[in-house]
């Protein structure tokens, strides 16, 4: 179908693997003849290097794909993501999070627990509440803070919110399903969540094609999207590649580089057979 802009969104963070083509043969398989578009996504500076970026191009032109130029770097655009945040600041629905991640686990332990989110413990909401005096001061001090969404101050800005999963159909949006996010770090200006929803807009994106692992994010992706005045895109988010026994390849430490097939003699048409994409099938 025309019309359709997606994009294979990865961190240059490794090689990629079978899963990683799979995403990348799923974004482009869905954009038929519409727009196919990459984004290196490097924000976070201890974990990213550039000759994983420039394996992942490699890899990807070797797997036949080609995409347009040119490719966003995130890390060329932090002034895209602070803009954002500032505006989000001028709502008031951020606030400043003192905590260290100690402290974090002792206030949990504290409170005999915490609801779980997708990617552990949610946070229990420590800095939401402090005094305005305290926070004050230690902003003054220049104490160093992340800055946390307020969801539930955030949600009753926007009202309720949904959006649509081309497989899992429409959803009644959940933001408080990971808790107020951190979307900006001490060590990153700014997070996952509030990087790939400006840059999705800004790219033009209409179909937002990745992993299921991700599905519990789109929830604040479309708060944000609420929040910034961006319309939501579609959604597909696809199966994650298993080995013979059900084990997700990314969660596998030993989990095959596309790399590691091409030394071994594998063809580009191989590989695609293995994540998924063989001559014959489709997503
Ligand atoms: N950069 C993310 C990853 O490599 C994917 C982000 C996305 O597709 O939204 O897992």
């Amino acid at each position: 179908m025309d019309g359709i802009v997606t994009r294979f969104a990865p961190s240059p963070t490794g090689l990629l693997h079978l899963g990683h083509a799979h995403s990348a043969l799923f974004a482009r398989a869905t954009a038929g003849d519409g727009r196919f578009l990459l984004r290196i996504e490097d924000i976070d500076p201890g974990r990213c290097r550039p000759e994983f970026e420039a394996a992942i191009l490699d890899d990807l032109a070797w797997l036949g794909l080609s995409w347009e130029e040119p490719v966003r770097r995130q890390s060329d655009h932090l002034d895209d993501y602070r803009a954002a945040a500032d505006r989000l600041e001028a709502m008031d629905v951020l606030y400043p999070c003192f905590c260290t991640r100690r402290e974090i686990r002792e206030e949990i332990a504290r409170m005999g627990g915490a609801p779980q989110g997708p990617d552990g413990p949610l946070y229990p909401g420590t800095c939401r509440n402090l005094p305005t005096a305290e926070r004050e001061a230690r902003l003054a001090r220049g104490d160093s803070h992340a800055l946390r969404l307020d969801v539930e101050k955030a949600l009753d800005l926007t009202g309720p919110l949904a959006w649509t999963d081309r497989e899992a159909g429409r959803q009644q949006a959940r933001p408080g399903l990971l808790g107020d996010v951190a979307l900006s770090r001490k060590d990153a200006p700014t997070s996952y969540h509030l990087a790939v929803t400006v840059d999705d807009h800004l790219q033009g994106v209409t179909l937002v094609t990745r992993g299921l692992d991700l599905f519990p994010s789109t929830h604040i992706h479309s708060l944000l999207q609420a929040l910034l005045g961006y319309a939501t895109p579609e959604y597909w988010h696809h199966r994650l590649i298993e080995d013979e026994s059900g084990q997700r390849l990314a969660k596998r430490a030993d989990s095959k580089s596309i790399r590691a097939y091409r030394d071994q003699g594998l063809s580009p048409e191989e590989v695609r057979r293995l994540a998924g994409f063989g001559e014959n099938s489709s997503p």
